[in-house]
């Protein structure tokens, strides 16, 4: 579950499903997604009326060795720590569509948070590349990770950077935590007068809504 968190975050969302009445099968290949059925390649087959395939993140074809850039088996940019693309010093590629090396740990990973703090770091670079100046080395600094469950819960664990990841946390103080933050992004993208009205009309309209989330 969640390979690219921490442990303790991924164990703890674990029992949350469990509690919640899900059977998981880590470490289990599918082979076959039939109309009716999933099969695996150790030989078993899960009957299903509803199947939702959800395999994880792809960067488009087309950036596959766009221009001749170096791409991997995702189609990511691979780039150096500086964040320039390896082959051309001209071209640099931030967020999802990188891969930008985070030492034995392996690359850093495709989340709102790196994705902020390189465009923050190349902002803060470009006048030094303009002026044909060495660049700065990018850090990725892992602040932590939330989890959220929709109404069942939330899951996190705080500034990883510091300690480790160990200090992980649930409940309604996650939840807390999750809430704030995305109404910290919503501010960051919108401004204050549209957040306001936006929180007012979905303390209206919750009840209508989907409870889990779908962005
Ligand atoms: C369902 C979901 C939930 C997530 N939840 C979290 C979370 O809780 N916390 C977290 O840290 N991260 C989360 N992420 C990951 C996070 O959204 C990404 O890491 C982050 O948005 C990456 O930013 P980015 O700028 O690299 O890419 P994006 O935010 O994806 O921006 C890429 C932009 O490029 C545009 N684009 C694509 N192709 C083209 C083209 N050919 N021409 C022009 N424009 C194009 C797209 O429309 C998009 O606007 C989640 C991702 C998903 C899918």
């Amino acid at each position: 579950m969640l390979p690219a968190l921490p442990e303790r975050v991924s164990k703890e969302t674990e029992k949350l499903l469990l509690r919640l009445g899900v059977n998981l099968l880590v470490g289990a290949k599918v082979s076959v997604v039939g109309s009716d059925r999933v099969s695996l390649t150790d030989g078993r087959t899960i009957p299903a009326e509803l199947i939702v395939w959800a395999a994880g993140v792809k960067a488009p074809d087309f950036l596959r060795d766009i221009a001749g850039l170096e791409t991997n088996r995702i189609n990511q940019l691979v780039v150096r720590p500086t964040l320039q693309t390896t082959r051309d010093d001209n071209i640099f590629a931030i967020g999802d569509c990188s891969a930008c090396s985070w030492g034995e740990r392996g690359n850093v990973p495709p989340r709102a948070q790196a994705a902020h703090q390189q465009a923050s770091h190349l902002y803060s670079q470009f006048p030094r590349h303009l002026r044909g100046e060495a660049l700065k080395d990018y850090r990725y600094r892992d602040f932590g990770s939330l989890v959220s469950l929709g109404e069942f819960s939330t899951v996190g664990s705080m500034m990883g950077a510091l300690v480790g990841g160990s200090l992980v946390f649930e409940g309604l103080f996650a939840r807390m935590m999750y809430l704030s933050l995305y109404k910290m992004h919503e501010y960051a993208l919108h401004g204050p007068a549209k957040v306001a009205l936006d929180t007012l009309a979905r303390l209206i309209t919750r009840r209508t809504e989907p409870h889990v989330k779908l962005h």
